[in-house]
């Protein structure tokens, strides 16, 4: 009998896999043992299995219920690194199977998809039909694991994020009790968002099985205005007058590759092709001054892709706009302080930048970088989130902070995660701790 490699720090007795493996395949008809490939920062699952359906996903889930079974959501697999590792992985579920767009309703602008759905299958449905979900993430990445994750990128200005794009969300609870919320109509009132709450959930609520997309048409054209600054106050005025501005911008974002140096400024305005060009003409002049940005039809090399790690530190910081500039000298006085090179690109226009400290970075240093920004930043809305980090600077954390830092509504969320998942097996370990 294969004995269960998942780690119970808890030292309660390991599930018996043989029992447990039967039960698992007798609602669910993909279930394999866990492997090499499963790992998730070092914890083995003891079993994967892949549900068709939202009711095979209830019987699963009920199944682990049963046999007390701690449960990890996987879509794609790409940021199951990213956030606390769980504690204990008995049971991975992965969407793939659930993989349909179940309908797309181009005249109401809403898409309803399977968890599973990767994003850039939704997207050539949508694309024949002239209209997209705008939240300009990776094809490969499932639409559950997006919502999951709560990620967005460059247009999240104008159009938001997952939690503001979702309108209807089908979730199968802890226990293997299946809860629907929200619909096809943009306007529904009826009944608790359950969309808000499992947007950025990270697994630990429940699985996602469903959800329903509002769409927007896809531009007629593009724009990027692009500009270069030596001086930081200067950038941050471009950032700030871009957003603000009535020239409607899609998206401003900002890149850095070293603290001090030249920071590069870019403008995404999309729309009809008259009304794009004469609007471009205006942003740059508004950002820059007459002559000094470069206008383009396609995305600079540095606009941002992915908030990517290569295996270093990513931190994600949240900030009110006018604190941009800030944002920028805290990250610059600690890398120098730390002689570190911190990288920073992201959103800057809707608040949101991701610095990153490169893989060789000493643990203690990356912890006493992550804390410098906590000290000076906390009071600028307080968004200091270590999204990904190697071991060693996850165990130097903790007198920081941990990945987290302070959760002001800690208590709250910990009072939902106790009503949605009692027993605490939905993603163990990964939820913020209290007093965090
Ligand atoms: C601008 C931008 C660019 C990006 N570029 C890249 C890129 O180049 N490459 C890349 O890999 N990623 C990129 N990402 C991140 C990408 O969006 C995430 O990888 C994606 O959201 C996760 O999807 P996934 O299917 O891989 O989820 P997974 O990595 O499988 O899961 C992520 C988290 O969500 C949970 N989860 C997953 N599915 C469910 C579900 N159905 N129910 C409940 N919880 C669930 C998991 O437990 C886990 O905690 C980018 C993001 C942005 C915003």
């Amino acid at each position: 009998m294969p004995s269960s490699r998942t780690v119970h720090p808890d030292s309660q007795p390991a599930p018996d896999s043989t029992v447990v493996g039967k039960a698992l395949a007798a609602v669910c008809s993909s279930v394999r043992d866990g492997g090499t490939e499963d790992v998730i920062e070092g914890v083995t699952p003891s079993f994967v299995a892949s549900p068709g359906s939202t009711e095979e996903a209830a019987a699963l889930l009920r199944t682990a219920a049963e046999h007390d079974l701690a449960v990890v959501p996987r879509g794609s697999g790409s940021r199951l690194d990213w956030g606390t590792p769980p504690a204990r992985a008995d049971l991975v579920v992965e969407t793939l199977r659930m993989d349909k767009v179940i309908e797309h309703a181009a005249g109401d602008l809403v898409a309803r998809v399977q968890a599973g759905t990767r994003m850039g299958e939704l997207a050539g449905v949508l694309a024949a039909a002239g209209q997209e979900v705008i939240l300009d993430v990776p094809g490969t990445s499932t639409a559950g694991g997006v919502v999951a994750t709560a990620l967005a990128g460059p247009r999240r200005l104008r159009y938001g994020s997952p939690r503001d794009l979702l309108i209807g969300i089908t979730i199968v609870r802890a226990d293997g009790t299946v809860a629907r919320s929200g619909g096809k109509v943009v306007k529904n009132v009826a009944g608790y968002d359950l969309g808000k709450l499992y947007a950025g959930s990270w697994g630990t609520l429940g699985l996602i099985t469903e959800v329903t997309f509002r769409l927007h048409p896809l531009p007629g054209a593009r724009a990027y205005v692009t500009a270069v600054f030596a001086d930081l106050a200067a950038a941050c005025g471009g950032v700030a007058a871009a957003a603000a501005s009535p020239l409607v911008a899609s998206a401003v974002e900002l890149g850095r590759s070293s603290p001090g140096g030249p920071l590069q400024v870019g403008v995404l305005l999309e729309g009809s092709a008259d009304g794009v060009a004469a609007r471009a003409d205006l942003m740059a002049a508004l950002i820059a001054g007459p002559g000094q940005a470069a206008l383009s039809a396609d995305a600079p090399d540095w606009w941002p892709g992915s908030p990517a790690t290569d295996g270093g530190t990513l931190i994600q910081v949240s900030f009110w706009v006018s604190a941009l500039e800030s944002v920028l000298g805290t990250v610059d006085a600690a890398a120098r302080s730390l002689e570190v090179t911190a990288t920073v690109s992201g959103a800057a226009g809707a608040g949101v930048v991701y610095v990153t400290l490169p893989p060789d970075v000493a643990a203690d240093v990356a912890g006493r970088f992550a804390g410098a920004l906590r000290r000076t930043l906390s009071h600028e809305r307080g968004g200091v989130v270590v999204l990904a980090a190697p071991a060693a600077v996850r165990a130097t954390l903790g007198e920081y902070g941990g990945m987290t830092g302070p959760v002001p509504s800690v208590r709250l969320m910990r009072a939902v995660k106790d009503q949605f998942d009692p027993g605490g097996r939905m993603s163990p370990g990964r939820f913020p701790a209290e007093g965090a």
